[in-house]
């Protein structure tokens, strides 16, 4: 790392801290040779593979914008989601593969979109598995209810006792 004030070409880490969201390293640097300080962040780069072929480096704000559409009407804040994308980010990240299929950035989505929304989870994976017809609904939901916790389900309204 060289020194932005004198380009000399070394650098001695005094400090080093991990972003809150665990994707980046913020270093405070000092130069040995003019002893001025300067701060440097480190990003693991992380690629995604489209199915054409073509890469792109992964955007956060990407998987935000595809969720914000399946939850449109649906009782989800912005946290909820910025939540979310965090999390696909973190679980992504955790595989610790430098490159991903789009594919796989999609799958790690419909697990966190389902605990936060079923419906807007039916939605994403309409449009991103492709549904061709009611069954391929009636399947998903068929799931969605034989997966579903036997605990902390919520009592039906119209069966509570008087
Ligand atoms: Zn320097």
């Amino acid at each position: 790392m060289h020194c932005p004030f004198c380009r000399h070409d070394d650098s001695r880490v005094v400090d080093s801290r991990t972003s809150e969201d665990g994707t980046c390293i913020k270093r405070r640097r000092q130069c040995p040779s003019c002893g001025k300080r300067f701060s440097t962040t480190e990003t693991a780069s992380l690629t995604v593979v489209k199915r054409s072929g073509a890469s792109e480096p992964f955007s956060r704000q990407k998987v935000l914008l595809g969720v914000r559409k399946a939850c449109q009407g649906r009782p989800v804040s912005e946290d909820h989601l910025a939540l979310l994308a965090q999390e696909v980010e973190e679980a992504i990240r955790a595989q610790g593969a430098a490159e991903i299929d789009a594919h796989d950035v999609g799958l790690a989505i419909l697990g966190p979109l389902r605990s936060l929304d079923e419906v807007a989870y039916l939605r994403f994976a309409s449009v991103y598995q492709a549904f061709d017809d009611l069954e391929d609904f009636e399947s998903a939901i068929a799931l969605l209810r034989a997966e579903r916790p036997a605990t902390g389900v919520e009592p039906d309204p119209q069966h509570v006792d008087e």
